[in-house]
């Protein structure tokens, strides 16, 4: 992954403004302990509150990916702390730093090429044929001019630049 150093002020006042209101952590643990995802990966969520606000370093924290959204930590965060809101905010942070794990961007390259985060592959369509189904769902895959559509969708939101930014930090990152 891609250095971001906690030097670059102008990202650590973003960070600070989006997740300030982790400040208001005690640390209780409440939400580790909450953590269905944490009893299986390396997951601490509470070590990631502390961090949110604090250093640029979060954002390329592996564990800011371990989260399943649940919500269970939120839900019973005595500080009322929208935990959940801040692992998205920093996922979102992440990704336009250019900070992405591999197995992202290949299901953002297949999105904007096939349309399908995982495109049907033939003995998916066998199987479809065996089960009495269509060869093909009823997606850009069955109508193909459609992808045309779903492509300008995904770039008029900007989709495609979050990878132009991570191609642009490996640039970077080969260039030091
Ligand atoms: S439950 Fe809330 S206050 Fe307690 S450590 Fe987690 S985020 Fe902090
Ligand atoms: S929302 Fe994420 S961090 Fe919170 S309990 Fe669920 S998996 Fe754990």
């Amino acid at each position: 992954m891609p250095e971001t150093s906690s030097s670059d002020p102008e990202l650590l006042n973003r960070l600070k403004a989006a997740c300030k209101d982790t400040l208001k952590c005690m640390q209780c643990g409440v939400c580790s302990g909450s953590c269905p995802s944490g009893r299986h990966t390396a997951l601490n969520i509470r070590r990631l509150v502390r961090k949110a606000a604090r250093t640029t370093d979060v954002l390329k924290d592996e564990q800011l990916w371990m989260c399943t959204t649940c919500y269970n930590c939120q839900e019973r965060c005595p500080r009322d702390i929208d935990i959940v809101d801040v692992v998205l905010t920093l996922r979102s942070m992440a990704v336009h730093e250019g900070i992405m794990l591999a197995e992202h961007t290949k299901v953002s390259e297949l999105l904007l090429e096939y349309g399908h985060a995982v495109p049907i592959d033939e003995e998916r369509r066998k199987q479809r044929v065996e089960l009495g189904l269509e060869e093909m769902p009823l997606t850009v895959h069955k109508y193909p001019d459609d992808l045309k559509e779903v492509r300008s969708l995904l770039i008029s939101c900007g989709f495609d630049s979050l990878l132009d930014n991570k191609g642009k930090r490996n640039a970077e990152k080969e260039t030091i």
